[in-house]
């Protein structure tokens, strides 16, 4: 934990010394003594230490420095640090000066020069004054700190990112804490720069103004760049499937890389709770099984990547992937195992709020901002449920909104169950949103119920939309077969009136999990037929592992 700081201000260079080294001698095993020789200096380094989430303990200025004398120096930091304590150092004709400013301007102590033996002349009135300090002292945040609006995408976007990837972070609203004092001499610290929203300051100092994700991920040492370009095994998508791979791939000594564009855990990460997974049975969050699953693989070597794919080519025996940053990485075996992303709803409204009250997914950042308010959520499959399970913790009432007329052909029995038993849960049969409304974030939404053709137009805060998911396979649409919804086809389902693929080389029909192009595999819920279960992803994620050590035998 950083040490608070005991900052002295003296223009004349010998004084200064003198006194750093007396503190330091003194105060150097609890406190962090730095010296400034001008008080201009002095207050744009308590704007940084500011920023930076310090603390400041004591401020000791001397009374007479030129363009601004002591107590201005001290009131002025004051405005910044307004616990520290402050004090003066005069000479015996600013005596009187600094009385006046004991009584006049909140300076707590005065120490005439020169205080030698300081044991004598300034440590014991310095032990009472840091004494006080510390009966009220609370040690500051030593984390990543965002600052940003509730209601912007932006910020929801990063915050999302820092959430999924379990980074720790503080996060301040600066519109809802616009009257805390302590918001308001941050902001003044940074200056114009506090326009830039989302801000994000790191415990080094540095910050990043309208941080995005990619360079959040940068700063925080989620790698972006491949240590090689060449991988035997390189995996895309780093859900459930792609880390089974992963895990399976490295422990059986092939090199491997795991390239994930968001946050390991796919989908399931943004589950709350998964029952139906084999050894957990009381569940365990998708956080949680992610997390575990991301230690195992790093632990077997595999090389985790967070960029995004976005093209494929193969030349000779090599797969070639091209990165969202332009640059590309070679392999020998490709597994795709990129999952399906969130169906959009389309209704008037809807885009234009997307962040702003409205989201698709779990949203595990927005849970906890629903408190006591009324939130929506639209879908009647798991995803749903476990939704409006989880935000019926916070909220004052979750409303699940199903065209059908039940849940029942939907949503697995201990999910209906358990939503019954919910009180502040309620389900809304016939309903689908028609359209939503509010200026910078959502305020309401119509409903149209299909029962009685009528619509109606609701108050409402937060809308989670959980309406089915397909793949998003465009990046391999000329190099990959697909179905007519995008599902990557493999092994059996590329024969066709006995025939192998069109351009297939091999003497051998494609693997189970093959797709048209020999060494590129497809596993999970991207693939053709797949089950759209955790456990089938993982099955197929570390059964593919043995067809691509066939594979690799041949190449
Ligand atoms: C809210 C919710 C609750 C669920 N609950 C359960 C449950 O209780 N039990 C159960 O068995 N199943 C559950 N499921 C379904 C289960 O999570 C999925 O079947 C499973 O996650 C599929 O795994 P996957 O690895 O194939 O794909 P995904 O989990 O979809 O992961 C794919 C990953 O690939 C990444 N990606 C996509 N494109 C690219 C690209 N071009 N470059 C880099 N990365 C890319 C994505 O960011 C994503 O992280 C739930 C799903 C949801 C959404």
């Amino acid at each position: 934990m950083a040490k608070p700081i005991l900052l002295s201000v003296d223009d004349d260079s010998d004084v200064l010394r003198a006194i750093e080294r007396d503190l330091r001698s003194q105060y150097g095993a609890e406190y962090r003594v730095i010296g400034s020789d001008s008080p201009e200096g002095a207050l744009d380094l308590l704007k940084q230490l500011k920023v930076r989430n310090d603390s400041v303990a004591l401020l000791l200025a001397d009374q007479r420095m030129p363009r601004m004398d002591g107590v201005e120096f001290l009131q002025q930091a004051m405005g910044i640090f307004p616990s520290a304590k402050r004090a003066l150092l005069t000479a015996y004709a600013d005596t009187n000066a600094a009385i006046n400013a004991i009584n006049h301007a909140s300076i707590n102590f005065f120490f005439l020069k020169p205080w030698d033996p300081p044991a004598e002349h300034l440590y014991p009135q310095l032990d009472d004054l840091l004494d006080d300090w510390q009966a009220s002292y609370r040690p500051t945040f030593q984390g990543i700190r965002v600052l940003g609006t509730r209601w912007s995408p932006k910020c929801y976007e990063l915050r999302d990112f820092l959430a999924r990837n379990r980074v720790p972070y503080q996060w301040t609203d600066v519109e809802l804490s616009a009257n805390d004092p302590d918001t308001k001499r941050l902001l003044e610290a940074l200056g114009p720069e506090a326009a830039n929203l989302p801000v994000v300051l790191f415990p080094d100092g540095t910050k990043l103004l309208e941080g995005v994700p990619a360079d959040v991920a940068q700063k925080v040492g989620l790698r972006t760049r491949a240590q090689t370009n060449f991988y035997e095994l390189a995996i895309v998508g780093g859900g459930p499937a792609g880390l089974a791979a992963a895990v399976y791939g490295a422990s059986e000594g092939l090199h491997t890389v795991m390239i994930e564009r968001e946050a390991p855990g796919g989908q399931a990460g943004m589950s709350s709770r998964i029952e139906n997974y084999l050894g957990f049975p009381t569940g365990l969050s998708g956080a949680d099984l992610a997390r575990r699953a991301v230690v195992q693989a790093q632990r077997f070597g595999v090389e985790i990547l967070t960029q995004e794919v976005v093209g494929v080519r193969a030349e000779g025996p090599y797969r070639i992937m091209k990165l969202g940053d332009g640059t590309e990485l070679s392999c020998h075996a490709l597994m795709i195992a990129t999952g399906v992303q969130w169906r959009r709803l389309e209704a008037p409204g809807i885009d234009r709020l997307q962040g702003a009250g409205i989201y698709y997914g779990g949203g595990a950042t927005e849970a906890l901002s629903c408190k006591g308010e009324v939130v929506y959520v639209v879908g009647g499959a798991n995803s749903a449920g476990q939704a409006a399970m989880n935000f019926a913790k916070y909220a004052e009432r979750v409303i699940i909104l199903v065209r059908g007329e039940s849940l029942a052909s939907t949503m697995s029995q201990y999910l209906i169950d358990q939503i019954k038993e919910t009180p502040n849960i309620q389900l809304w049969t016939h309903a689908s949103v028609s359209e939503a409304h509010g200026e910078t974030h959502l305020e309401e939404i119509s409903v149209l119920c299909s029962d009685t053709g009528k619509t109606e137009r609701v108050p409402a805060s937060a809308m989670f939309i959980f309406i089915g998911a397909l793949p998003q396979t465009d990046w391999l649409a000329s190099v990959v077969e697909r179905d007519e919804r995008g599902f990557l086809l493999t092994g059996p389902d590329l024969i066709r009136d006995g025939q192998r693929p069109k351009g297939w080389t091999p003497d051998r029909d494609p693997f189970l999990l093959e797709t048209n192009v020999p060494g590129i595999f497809a596993v999970g819920d991207v693939r053709h037929g797949s089950i759209k279960r955790v456990a089938s992803g993982v099955g197929e994620g570390s059964v593919a592992v043995q067809f691509i050590h066939q594979y690799l035998s041949k190449v």
